[in-house]
């Protein structure tokens, strides 16, 4: 029997390709024909070791040091030189924890850590250094945050993020959105999730069926930082989300040697535009402790934003803002030369 060759994606696809994620420095590094990178990674990181899945690094270029995608996801020994400044939380997200799993800063809206557990580990991320081992919003069946919600009627959006959620089993998130049905103030849904970007067999008939009968305005917040990211397998999750109705966003991080350049600013947005998602947010770095070499300061960045701003259609250039713990809401970093906005 000739066998076919396009198999339609199986339930168990992503878990596999999840499981199978390169958490070896040493491995990646020979697969990339780099192995003499190997002296600049760092003696050992039990706390947030390397975690890739193959098909993201099936993107990466062989023998590029530089590489952008590999920039994101290698271990690299600057990491643990401490830098004055870079914080364990920088976001001051222990301060604005509400219940079990459940971050309140902004009026309306409350995020869920939903669970701890991501496909890939980026090595700028903020909650590289939170202890999530217990304080998730899934334990106990959601029950934390259903409470924290019955007490919260203002609150009319669930974020749902972490960690990934989209590394739960679509049945744990059905669980969580069965019951939330049972509260009539809510009126939004969003998941923050870099898995159909790493894996995009995430997207599965599961999770689109589960996507189609809910209830609310659902948003998507994607995480694609270089244009690169995309191949033609995430082009057709990022279709396949947006059949089911949802509002498909992006959110990306201003990283040094990875995409702090008008060129690589204006191509990540134009390959958004090409699978039809909206650029968000382009945040500028939380000053995490171990991600001091990827900071862009403040007035490249805006210079950055502008020149993007001149080479975009407006719908197409994501909002530049910051975290700074205490604000109401995400705070815009406006260019001076354009005066008090
Ligand atoms: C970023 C963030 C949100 C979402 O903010 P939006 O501006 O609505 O995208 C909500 N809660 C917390 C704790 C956040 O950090
Ligand atoms: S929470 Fe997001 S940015 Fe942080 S490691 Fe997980 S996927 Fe990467």
């Amino acid at each position: 029997m000739i066998p076919c060759p396009v198999r339609p994606a199986q339930p168990e696809d992503w878990r596999r390709a999840f499981r199978d994620a390169i958490d070896d420095p040493l491995v990646l590094l020979r697969h990339l024909d780099l192995a003499h990178l190997a002296a600049r990674l760092p003696g050992s990181d039990h706390t947030f070791p390397l975690r890739v899945p193959r098909g993201f690094v099936a993107r990466m270029r062989r023998g590029d040091a530089d590489d952008p995608l590999l920039r994101q996801v290698l271990p690299l020994d600057e990491e643990f030189r401490p830098q004055p400044g870079f914080i364990a939380d920088p976001v001051g997200d222990v301060a604005a924890r509400g219940a079990l799993g459940v971050l309140h800063k902004y009026r309306g809206r409350v995020l869920l850590l939903a669970t701890g557990s991501c496909a890939v580990h980026c090595r700028y991320c903020f909650r590289r250094h939170f202890a999530y081992s217990d304080d998730i919003a899934a334990a106990a069946n959601w029950r934390g945050a259903l409470d924290y919600l019955q007490q919260h009627p203002d609150v009319d959006e669930v974020i749902l993020s972490g960690g990934d959620p989209l590394s739960l089993s679509t049945a744990k998130l059905a669980a969580l959105t069965d019951q939330l049905r049972a509260l009539p103030q809510i009126r939004r849904l969003r998941i923050h999730t870099r898995l159909p970007v790493v894996i995009p067999e995430r997207v599965d008939d599961a999770l689109e069926a589960w996507l189609r009968a809910l209830p609310w305005r659902v948003t998507v917040v994607l995480h694609v930082n270089h244009a690169r990211e995309f191949d033609p397998a995430l082009v057709d999750a990022c279709a396949r989300l947006r059949q089911t109705g949802v509002w498909l966003l992006n959110q990306s991080v201003l990283l040094a040697g990875v995409n702090d350049s008008v060129e690589a600013l204006v191509e990540l947005s134009q390959a958004l535009g090409d699978a039809g998602v909206l650029p968000y947010y382009l945040h500028l770095l939380d000053r995490v402790a171990g991600a001091a070499h990827f900071e862009v300061e403040r007035d490249a960045a805006i210079a950055l934003h502008e020149a993007a701003r001149a080479a975009l259609p407006g719908y197409l250039l994501p909002r530049l803002v910051r975290e700074i713990e205490g604000e109401p809401s995400k705070t815009p970093i406006w260019d001076p030369a354009h005066g008090q906005r």
